[in-house]
């Protein structure tokens, strides 16, 4: 019978940046399969490419996760003691442990060719028209007093895995099916390199299994490392864990993101920054990928866990619809209570809104709670009612037309008297203007809102003239 074991996933980000898109849901998937069937998120570090770890990332990756609602069961932070540690460069004697146990039992051995060489049988092998050169051995038949000289002129060498010549290595993925590999089509490859620091598919194998890890939720682009991965299992004698390959991310014009796309924001932190609340993120990078049935599009994080299922991933591309992430962002923050997106969108205000009294800041932000779709959308908002724009020629002489004057003088009479300025009062005040007047629609209002804004759209007239005031107002229809 089969044994049962608490499944265990794992994200493993290598902290060479900071958390975008791809990760966050490669993440988010681990983490919704995890919770699904009751069992462990690990988040583990993968920072063996030391050239290109970047300070900070590995704690911006977390900070990024915790935001969205992605805690960890078990990290560098949270460590179980069973499993720890959980940063890769904190394991070295491990690695070089497997590594050498390989090697004993011949499945690995050592390699002392130089780059130079390296790269010279590389170019030997494509003139000879082999299109996907191989590491030629070389180093697979030297003898025990071969290696001993080449140690004693100071080479420190790395190890390879040995491949089998003509073996089928096959794999059920839990999103494409049946996998199938020749292991002659896969060279020699190193595991541990010449400074001691493992490869990253030699690593990722031991953490996996030492980590009893028993689903691997990662992007697309490690498909052909699994064959390398599971032939390691085998040697050892492991049980593999599942596989599931996640379907790349496109942009609109069906070109996977990379991370030097300008017209796509990659990393988490500037959605953040941006004001796109966590949850619709969360709820955006559930549906990249996945497709529920039925036309529901909002989720919560409860209904995301609970519906989670592989079967539902697709293995087509997916992509990265803006509109649609705005669309959702805006949904959630509709769905705020008022103090709740007053809270929120406070956070985005610029600083020079301070000094206005909270009434009427509270007034216009609540006024824009259904227009925006992000956060820091309240500024230019904002700066549309509380400021104006310049005046272009057009707006001049529209203003100097003679029922322009005359409607912007009788306002200010109307409202001149007024003890405070409200809906119905500032309605009046424009029926007054209209029977005097004799004017309608258009020409009643546009005087007055060209003059305190000089723009023709934007909030409706009587939620300008409370923002700003009676003071204010008549300061700006006077001037
Ligand atoms: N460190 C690898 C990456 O960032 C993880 C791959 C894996 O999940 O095995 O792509």
């Amino acid at each position: 019978m089969e044994k049962v074991n608490k499944i265990r996933v794992r994200y493993a980000p290598s902290p060479t940046g900071y958390l975008h898109i791809g990760g966050a849901r490669s993440a988010l998937f681990n983490y919704l399969y995890a919770k699904h069937n009751n069992g462990d998120f690990v988040v583990r570090i993968e920072d063996t490419d030391l050239a290109r770890n970047i300070p900070g990332a590995e704690e911006s990756q977390i900070n990024d996760l915790e935001w969205l609602g992605i805690v960890d069961d078990e990290s560098p932070y949270r460590p179980n003691p069973k499993y720890a540690p959980y940063r890769q460069t904190e394991k070295l004697e491990i690695y070089r442990r497997f590594a050498v146990e390989l090697v004993q039992k011949g499945f690995a051995y050592e390699c002392f060719c130089t780059e130079e060489e390296l790269e010279k049988s590389k170019e030997e092998q494509l003139a000879n028209g082999i299109s996907s050169p191989r590491y030629d051995r070389r180093c697979l038949y030297l003898s025990e007093e071969d290696k001993q000289k080449l140690k004693a002129q100071g080479l420190t060498p790395t190890i390879r895995l040995k491949m089998p010549d003509n073996e089928c290595i096959e794999f059920d993925d839990m999103v494409r099916g049946k996998m199938k590999f020749n292991s002659g089509d896969i060279g020699d490859f190193v595991i541990l390199k010449s400074n001691g620091i493992p490869t990253y598919n030699f690593a990722v194998v031991i953490d996996d299994h030492l980590m009893n890890i028993t689903h691997v939720l990662r992007g697309e682009e490690h498909l052909s490392n699994t064959p390398k991965q599971i032939q390691i299992y085998r040697y050892f004698g492991w049980d593999v864990p599942r596989f599931a390959h996640l379907s790349i991310i496109v942009n609109e014009h069906g070109k996977k993101l990379s991370k030097r796309d300008n017209d796509i924001r990659q990393f988490i932190s500037e959605y953040r920054d941006l004001g796109y609340p966590a949850d619709a993120i969360f709820n955006f990078l559930f549906l990249l990928g996945f497709s529920p049935l039925g036309e529901q599009e909002i989720f919560s994080k409860d209904e995301a866990i609970q519906l989670f299922d592989i079967a539902h991933l697709s293995n087509a591309p997916s992509m990265f619809d803006q509109k649609k992430l705005d669309w959702m962002s805006a949904s959630y923050i509709k769905a705020m209570s008022d103090d709740e997106y007053l809270r929120f969108v406070k956070q985005f205000l610029d600083d020079k809104y301070l000094s206005f009294d909270l009434q009427t800041i509270n007034f216009l932000l609540l006024l824009f709670k259904e227009q925006i779709h992000r956060g820091s959308d309240i500024n230019y908002l904002m700066e549309e009612v509380l400021s104006v724009a310049d005046f272009d020629q057009e707006v001049i002489d529209y203003l100097q037309k003679e029922t322009s004057v005359n409607v912007i003088n009788s306002f200010v009479e109307e409202i001149r008297n007024l003890s405070s300025l409200n809906k119905d009062m500032i309605s009046e005040a424009f029926k007054k203007v209209s029977a005097k007047l004799s004017l309608k629609g258009k020409d009643l209002y546009m005087p007055i809102r060209l003059k305190l804004t000089g723009r023709y759209h934007g909030l409706e007239i009587y939620n300008i003239v409370i923002a700003l005031g009676k003071e204010t107002t008549i300061e700006r229809l006077k001037k």
